[in-house]
């Protein structure tokens, strides 16, 4: 079980510039700006659970990290998350 990063779009505050989730993710093209809603949206293939943007938007608070079914692939919206992939562990492979 693994986890993937959520965005609550009504705490994102995207539209008034923030980035801070998208700088940082290790990830490219993961956290992306959502130009249609200017908020942060999360490509959820990509993510790789590593945590760094719920902590970066630990003011805001609008990152919630879910975990995905291993079986099926899908989120399970209000899950209890999962352990955290250390970063070693999200990157080898
Ligand atoms: S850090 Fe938080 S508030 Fe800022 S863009 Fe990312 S999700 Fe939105
Ligand atoms: S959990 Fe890690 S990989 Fe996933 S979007 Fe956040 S920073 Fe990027």
């Amino acid at each position: 079980m693994y986890n993937v990063a959520w965005v609550d779009n009504d705490k994102c505050i995207a539209e008034k510039g923030c980035r801070l989730c998208i700088m940082y993710c290790p990830e490219a093209d993961t956290i992306m700006l959502d130009e249609s809603v200017k908020k942060a949206i999360v490509i959820e293939p990509r993510c790789k659970g590593c945590d760094l943007c719920k902590v970066v938007c630990s003011t805001h608070n609008a990152i919630t990290m879910f975990p995905v079914d291993p079986t099926t692939g899908k989120v399970i919206m209000g899950g209890e998350e999962a352990e955290t992939a250390g970063l070693g562990q999200a990157y080898s492979g």
